[in-house]
């Protein structure tokens, strides 16, 4: 406990003590369906106001932020603005104020090139982007760029606004009376997942964990995180699960609580990654138990046909669910009426989205690219017509189902990423793997930064797996030694990376495969290529 308080900064000790003290008013009172309905009509119908009111907080009134600049170079004043918001609408008026060169690709955002418009240029850096108005209760850390992590503040505001729409979804899917559970990885990142569902009373049962918690090697954020919540569900009268470790290899824990619970005539109900939900399933189906009736919500990963399947195989079913960190947690949650297997209703009371349609136009990005606006004030950045690498289509045809009764009208499916890359339910922008691929490998086994690829591919049974690309052109080498020197170049980092390491090996989900980097249609070598994202082999 000594060397473990060592090594916790001082700001995570900052991040843990507003935590203690903001936790009891968030569980005290839960959120109830009728509160979060009203809510949610009273921000859909000023959905116009909100997101005015939040670019004038935000940017006009805020010097600091890249928005300002790009909003001055496209000819835009605080006054222009609301008279076009209010003349066209918000979605058109994204439109509008992306053709003019009011957006962010994922490059600028991450501050990796300047955002150039005519004859500005604007340097970036995450750390602009965070919202002014917030305070941060938890700091997640994600594996940075070539510099330092990137620092995602969370406000526990953020979780009751996110928590007022899993209220509604899970109400939708008649799913409040369900026993909860949770398996990911320890950290914040799960921490808030259990927190948001607390906040409406619906508190997981379990937290299972893919990793060790008291894995040596492991950053004591992770443990760390989990005891201090665990003493703040204490403080509001509320009991917190606490993670308990589950092999991603052998879910077999999971698959006993969840029959155990069908036995008792209960619904189980899992939140996972989409990937874990096939291991689950599968195992179940070997060991021939019966898992029909029970709920999965998939996130973190596309949740393909194969995927969905495999889930539905025993008789489970799967809602997909899209979300991400840097826009403050769910974009939009499963359609429950779905035509296609990732279908997801778009939350519009805090998200708009629209997209270049043809590509090639600004910011080169691709026709069904995503380009996200954040509407809510508790989200961790601002967030304005910006790709954080993603593409899908977007349908507004009716589909009946109770999400669309609510109020969210727009469903998105075929959600693929063609920038980061997400396997094992874990996400990588970018960071130590391109210092990898691009110095480490080459500086032990030859060639340079283009001989070395990691590909994301799903397996015959719509596991996610790992492919580490090494150019033949390279002559003999030995693949366990390449796979070694991966592992440690990434293992060193203390903390997502880390977490990650201990992951893929404990599920053998890199392999090296001695054949020529994929080239993208624009003929660039792309260091984290999925072979989705191309529409390849699903
Ligand atoms: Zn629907």
């Amino acid at each position: 406990v000594i060397g473990d308080l060592a090594a916790i900064s001082r700001h995570d000790l900052a991040s843990a003590w507003r935590l203690l003290r903001g936790l009891p008013a968030l569980l005290r009172h839960p959120l109830t369906v009728e509160e979060a309905g009203a809510t949610l009509r009273a921000h859909l119908a000023q959905r116009e106001a909100r997101f005015l009111s939040l670019v004038q907080r935000t940017v006009y009134a805020n010097p600091a932020s890249p928005y300002r600049a790009l909003f001055r170079a496209a000819g835009c004043e605080a006054g222009d603005l609301a008279a076009l918001v209010q003349r066209e609408g918000l979605d058109a008026a994204l439109r509008r104020l992306y053709r003019a060169g009011v957006y962010l690709t994922v490059d600028e955002l991450k501050g990796r090139v300047p955002a150039v418009r005519g004859s500005t240029a604007v340097e970036v850096t995450p750390a602009q982007l965070t919202n002014p108005l917030i305070s941060t209760d938890l700091a997640l850390h994600t594996g940075g760029t070539r510099g330092p992590e990137t620092m995602v503040p969370i406000s526990l505001d953020s979780i009751r606004e996110s928590a007022r729409n899993q209220c509604l979804f899970l109400h939708a899917r008649g799913g409040l009376g369900w026993t909860h559970a949770v398996y990911g990885i320890p950290g914040w990142a799960a921490s808030r997942v259990v927190l948001r569902h607390a906040a409406f009373g619906a508190t997981p049962a379990h937290w299972f964990s893919q990793v060790d918690p008291s894995a040596r090697g492991l950053h004591p954020r992770y443990r760390w995180s989990a005891r201090i919540m665990g003493w703040g569900g204490r403080l509001a009268g509320v009991s917190l699960p606490w993670p308990r470790h589950v092999p991603p290899e052998n879910p077999r824990r999971i698959v006993d609580w969840m029959a155990g619970v069908l036995r008792r005539g209960g619904t189980p109900h899992l939140r996972t990654f989409a990937s874990a939900a096939v291991t689950i399933c599968r195992t179940a189906g070997e060991a021939g138990v019966d898992l029909a009736g029970a709920q999965f919500t998939l996130g973190s990963e596309p949740c393909t046909p194969r995927r969905r399947a495999a889930v539905e195989a025993v008789g489970a079913h799967p809602v997909p669910s899209y979300a991400t960190l840097e826009a403050g947690g769910p974009i939009g949650d499963g359609c429950l009426h779905p035509t296609e297997p990732d279908e997801v209703h778009l939350y519009a009371d805090t998200h708009a989205v629209i997209q270049p349609v043809t590509s090639g136009g600004p910011g080169e990005l691709p026709g069904r690219a995503l380009l996200l606006t954040v509407l809510f004030p508790s989200s961790p950045f601002v967030l304005i017509n910006a790709s954080l690498g993603d593409q899908a289509d977007v349908v507004d045809r009716p589909c009946g189902c109770a999400m669309e009764r609510l109020g969210w009208t727009t469903r998105l499916h075929t959600i693929r990423s063609f920038e980061k890359l997400t396997a094992g339910g874990m996400t990588f922008l970018d960071g130590s793997i391109i210092r990898v691929l691009e110095d480490v490998l080459p500086a032990r086994f030859g060639g340079g930064p283009n001989d070395y690829q990691l590909v994301e591919r799903e397996d015959e049974h719509g596991a996610s797996r790992l492919d580490l690309v090494v150019d033949p052109a390279l002559g003999p080498l030995d693949e366990a030694a390449i796979l070694r020197a991966f592992f440690e170049a990434i293992g060193p980092g203390a903390g997502v990376e880390r977490v990650m390491t201990l992951d893929w090996q404990a599920a053998g989900l890199v392999h090296v495969r001695r054949r020529a980097p994929l080239a993208t249609r624009s003929g660039k070598i792309f260091h984290l290529h999925s072979t989705r994202a191309q529409g390849a082999p699903e």
